[in-house]
């Protein structure tokens, strides 16, 4: 595969298009100062949201108080509910810091993210029956251990539960923000006597610390950069204020705890992120306005519908598009990350893949529009890579780390070109780094995580599973 072509010829580029072009660059650019100052914002947020009066960063305990040490063994199940699809995996962890994972996936209903609470739960269900039904034919003894990684801000006081606080990432469902999702699920298994306990609720981020720990002891933060965007590491329980007063005795204030930031909420009090009107509008057209200010900027979810919302705002005022019908064009989402991402390899100098991907959503372009299009998801995306590590760079400054491994997942990260450079620069400009050609060079680097919601779940349950037989809470 050729490299994208980064730059080219603007020659073709009318020049009301050019300033408008212009006018995007200023408002999308971050620089380093900005950056810098969003970092420190972000640490005392973090602070904030350990303390007991607690702040816009949920930071929540996830009650996994040990460090894997790679001997964990066993058979488990997880589930990974993400916003596409559902995951079921069985999870054989090998004790030699390694596993083997045998996984199927089931596509999300369209209608689901905004269905009711017995249908969300039912179809959970129905999909861990076949899957069972499949991988057990002769038969299960007693119950299989099941992790339910489940990537929405929960509130635990224990880890086999979880009350939803609220929705993100464009999900709807009556009936479930405020209750403890596990007996939701429990109830749907009983139904239909499927042989599983959820012993362990865990979030993505959660997962991905632990699984990757397991694998590589240089592990400093589990992060998902995708539909949605968030961070875990490991605390100190001393260090987490809001815990005082709350602990059984054996948790005692030495123990490390892992820490599910849920900094996508970051900043919802609108005090240092460079919002657009485009954010703006966003927001406002969410189903939760005003929350996950910080993923709403990142996140997968949401750069398709940014850039969707700018060019709509061109067209509007006349710039591009002129005399088009947009009916299709103007139904919100209609774009996901694919289509930014899309652009964003189309070499410069024909933009054919560009022009078939709006030809689709019934929208005809010009060579210079499309210019404008490619420039702008260059923009977005950047934008996005270089805001999303200030997360990261708060949680190594606060806990003091000066190198190791961030661990990420995620489509953004997977699969969204330059993303990986980008976040390098980020991080780069934070910690005045000098330049290195690799971002693998730099003392903190961000590096592909090991199955957080598989692997991840199973090593948690099989770590609570131990605790439990230790008489411990
Ligand atoms: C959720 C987090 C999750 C993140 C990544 C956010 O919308 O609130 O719980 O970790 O997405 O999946
Ligand atoms: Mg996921």
């Amino acid at each position: 595969k050729k490299p994208p072509l980064r730059k080219g010829s603007m020659a073709d580029v009318p020049a009301n298009l050019l300033e408008q072009i212009h006018g995007l660059e200023t408002i999308f650019a971050v620089n380093g100062d900005k950056l810098k100052a969003i970092t420190n914002h972000f640490i005392g947020e973090l602070d904030k949201g350990l303390s007991k009066k607690g702040g816009n960063i949920p930071m929540i305990p996830g009650w996994v108080m040990t460090y894997p040490t790679g001997k964990e063994t066993g058979d488990y199940l997880a589930i990974d509910l993400g916003g596409t699809n559902l995951r079921v995996v069985a999870v054989k962890l090998g004790g030699n810091r390694d596993f083997d994972t045998t996984q199927s996936k089931y596509k999300l209903p369209d209608h689901i993210r905004t269905s009711s609470s017995e249908e969300l739960w039912s179809f959970i269900a129905d999909c861990l029956k076949t899957f069972v039904d499949e991988e057990f034919p002769n038969g299960v003894k007693g119950k299989l251990p099941l992790g339910f990684t489940f990537s929405y801000p929960c509130s635990q006081d224990k880890i086999n539960e979880g009350y939803l606080q609220r929705w993100t990432k464009g999900f709807d469902i009556d009936g479930v923000e405020g209750k403890n999702v596990v007996p939701m699920l429990q109830e749907q298994l009983a139904k239909r006597q499927i042989p599983i306990e959820v012993v362990a609720l865990i979030n993505d981020t959660v997962g991905t610390l632990v699984a990757s720990l397991y694998t590589d002891s240089e592990t400093k933060m589990g992060c998902i950069f995708g539909t949605g965007v968030n961070g875990a590491y490991y605390d100190v329980v001393s260090g987490v204020e809001k815990l005082e007063g709350r602990l059984p005795s054996d948790i005692t204030s030495d123990l490390p705890m892992a820490i599910n930031c849920e900094y996508g909420s970051f900043d919802n009090e609108h005090m240092v992120l460079p919002r657009t009107k485009y954010d703006l509008l966003v927001d406002e057209q969410s189903p939760r306005p005003g929350q996950q200010s910080f993923e709403k900027m990142t996140s997968g979810y949401y750069l398709g519908e940014l850039l969707r919302l700018v060019l709509l705002d061109l067209h509007s005022q006349g710039f591009i598009f002129q005399g088009q019908d947009l009916t299709k064009f103007q139904k919100p989402y209609v774009m996901d990350t694919a289509y930014p991402a899309k652009i964003e390899e189309d070499p410069f100098e024909n933009l054919e893949d560009t022009y078939d991907l709006f030809k689709g959503l019934g929208v005809e372009t010009t060579s210079p529009e499309r210019k404008l299009i490619r420039r702008l998801a260059e923009l977005i995306g950047i934008r996005a890579s270089r805001l999303s590590v200030c997360g990261i760079a708060a949680v190594c400054k606060k806990r003091g780390y000066e190198t190791g491994h961030i661990a990420a997942d995620g489509s953004v990260y997977n699969r969204y070109p330059g993303f990986k450079e980008r976040a390098a620069e980020g991080l780069r400009d934070i910690f005045d780094w000098e330049s290195k050609p690799k971002p693998e060079d730099y003392p903190i680097h961000i590096v592909p995580a090991e199955d957080g919601s598989g692997a991840g779940a199973a090593i948690i349950a099989a770590l609570t599973e131990k605790r439990l037989a230790n008489g411990l809470s």
